[in-house]
C-alpha cells in the first residue's frame, strides 16, 4: 500500500548507533536475531542498557516502557525479583550437569496441570526445536511425511518450515531462504490462516500422507490474527478424520491468551502442544508436549531421537518454574488481561478520533493492531498494511518513550509489572502518533 505519511522522526541515539557500529564488524547485521535491526521501521535499533519491570534503558540513558518483553517471554516484566532469587539460587548449585534433576519434573508437573492434552512433557532450548521435534514425533507417531503448515504462520527457522506463503491458494512450498535445500520443504504443503476448504482440498490431494497440521491457534507472527469461529475445530474434526496430528504451536500463546495457552482460550484440544517464550521466564527453555500414547515414540523409550546437551537446564528450569508460580497467583494473569483490554480499547479510540484505519485485535494478555482499513483474517491481508504509517507511529512513539515492536507484522505484549497509569501514558501517546498520521494523509 502507498502512503502519504512523511518519514518518521527519527531521533539521534548517539551511544546506540556507536554500539550498532561495532556489533556490525563482528555480528552480520549487528544483531543475533534480523528483526532487531530495526530494518522493518528504519533508524538505530536501541541498545539495551538495563531493564526492570515494564521499563527498558537505552546506552543514551533514555528509559521506555516496554511493549516487546523479549518477543513476549517477560510476562512478569523485567528482572521480577522472585525470578531473579530463584535463578540465583539455582546457579549456585551450578549451571548444567547433563544429567537429570528434580527441577525439570517440577516444571513437566506445572505443564500437565496447565495445557489441556498434556501427559508428558520434553524440555528443550528454543521454540525453533520445539517445532522441529514436534514434527519429527508426528512423522515418527503416523509414519507419514507431509505436514501442513499456514502461509504467515512462524514455527522458528528449521528448514521444513521456512516455507513461503502460496499466492492465497494451498501449494507445494518453495523454499524460503537460501540455503534450504528443495527436498527439506518438498513434503511441506501450505495453507491460507481461516481457510478450511483449503486444507479439505489438500487432504483430498494426499490421502493418507499427512502426518501434522500445525498452526498458531492464534496468529502473532503476522501481526495478531484471530482464528474465525469454526476454525479451531475445524481442524480438529479433518485431522482427526484422516489420522493426522494437530499441533498447535503455542510458543507464543502458551500462558499468556490463558494460563493454559489457547488450547484453553478456544476449548480444542490438539495433539501435541509446543511451548517457548513464557515458559522459560526469560531463560532459553521450550518444551513439547501431548498424551503418552503419542510421547512414547520419544527415545529412549521410542525410537525417535532427539536431544540436548542444555536441555532441562537448571537455571532455566528454575526461571520457569519460578514464573509460573507468580502468574497463578489470584488475580496476577487476569490482571494483565485487564489491562490489555484497556490499552487496545484506548488505541482503538484514538484512532478513530484522528481519523487513521487501524484494526486491532487481542486475546488474554496479547494483542495489535495494523494500519490497514479492512479486516485482517490471513496473511494476503496483512500483507496489505501500511508499512510505512506503522513505522512513522512507531518513531513517533519511541520518542514519547514507548517501546512497541520495530515491525508492523508483531504484537503488543504486556506484563504484570505494567500500570494503570502506563497504559493511560501509552494510549495518549498513541494519540499524539496517530494524529501526526493522520493529518498526513
Ligand atoms: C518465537 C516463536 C517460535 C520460535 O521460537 P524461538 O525460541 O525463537 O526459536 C516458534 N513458534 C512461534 C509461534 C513463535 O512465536
Amino acid at each position: 500500500m502507498t502512503t502519504t505519511v512523511p518519514p518518521p522522526a527519527i531521533r539521534a541515539l548517539p551511544r546506540s548507533a556507536e554500539a550498532f557500529d561495532a556489533a556490525r564488524a563482528v555480528i552480520p547485521g549487528g544483531v543475533n536475531s534480523p528483526v532487531r535491526a530495526f530494518r522493518g521501521v528504519g533508524g538505530t535499533p536501541v541498545f539495551v542498557d538495563h531493564a526492570t519491570g515494564a521499563h527498558l534503558s537505552d546506552l543514551d540513558g533514555n528509559t521506555y516502557l516496554d511493549y516487546v518483553l523479549s518477543w513476549g517471554p517477560m510476562i512478569l516484566g523485567h528482572a521480577h525479583p522472585e525470578v531473579i532469587e530463584a535463578v540465583v539460587e539455582a546457579a549456585r548449585n551450578g549451571t548444567s550437569f547433563g544429567a537429570p534433576t528434580r527441577g525439570e519434573t517440577a516444571l513437566a508437573e506445572r505443564i500437565v496441570a496447565l495445557v489441556p492434552g498434556a501427559e508428558q512433557v520434553r524440555l528443550v532450548s528454543s521454540g525453533t526445536e520445539a517445532t522441529m521435534s514436534a514434527l519429527r514425533l508426528a512423522r515418527a507417531a503416523t509414519g507419514r511425511d507431509r505436514i501442513v503448515k499456514f502461509a504467515g504462520c512462524y514455527h522458528g527457522h528449521a528448514d521444513l518450515l521456512l516455507v513461503q506463503a502460496g499466492s492465497g491458494v494451498a501449494t507445494f512450498g518453495l523454499p524460503d531462504s537460501p540455503g534450504v535445500p528443495r527436498g527439506a520443504t518438498a513434503d511441506t504443503l501450505v495453507a491460507p490462516f481461516n481457510d478450511l476448504t483449503a486444507v479439505a482440498d489438500l487432504f483430498a490431494s494426499y490421502p493418507e500422507q499427512i502426518a501434522a497440521v500445525i498452526v498458531e491457534p492464534i496468529a502473532g507472527n503476522m501481526g495478531m490474527v484471530l482464528p474465525e469461529d469454526g476454525f479451531l475445530a475445524g481442524l480438529r474434526d479433518l485431522t482427526r478424520e484422516h489420522g493426522t496430528l494437530l499441533i498447535f504451536d503455542e510458543v507464543m500463546t502458551g500462558f499468556r491468551v490463558a494460563p493454559g495457552g489457547a488450547s484453553a482460550w478456544s476449548g480444542i484440544t490438539a495433539d501435541l502442544v509446543t511451548l517457548g517464550k513464557v515458559v522459560g521466564g526469560g531463560f532459553p527453555l521450550a518444551a513439547y508436549a501431548g498424551p503418552e500414547s503419542i510421547m512414547r515414540h520419544v527415545a529412549p523409550v521410542g525410537a525417535m531421537y532427539q536431544g540436548g546437551t542444555l536441555s532441562g537446564n537448571p537455571v532455566a528450569t528454575a526461571a520457569g518454574r519460578a514464573t509460573l508460580d507468580v502468574l497463578g497467583r489470584p488475580g496476577v494473569f487476569d490482571d494483565i488481561v485487564r489491562l490489555t483490554d484497556r490499552l487496545i480499547d484506548g488505541i482503538d479510540t484514538a484512532a478513530r478520533d484522528a481519523g487513521v484505519d487501524v484494526q486491532t485485535a487481542r486475546a488474554g494478555a496479547m494483542g495489535g493492531f495494523f494500519m490497514n482499513p479492512a479486516p485482517v483474517r490471513n496473511y494476503d491481508d496483512a500483507r496489505r498494511s501500511d508499512t510505512a504509517a506503522y513505522a512513522a507511529v512507531f518513531h513517533r512513539l519511541l520518542s514519547q518513550g514507548v517501546y512497541i515492536a520495530p515491525s508492523q507484522f508483531e504484537l503488543l505484549f504486556l506484563s504484570a509489572a505494567h500500570t494503570d497509569e502506563d497504559i493511560d501514558r501509552t494510549v495518549a501517546a498513541f494519540g499524539v502518533a496517530f494524529d501526526a498520521v493522520g493529518s498526513a494523509v
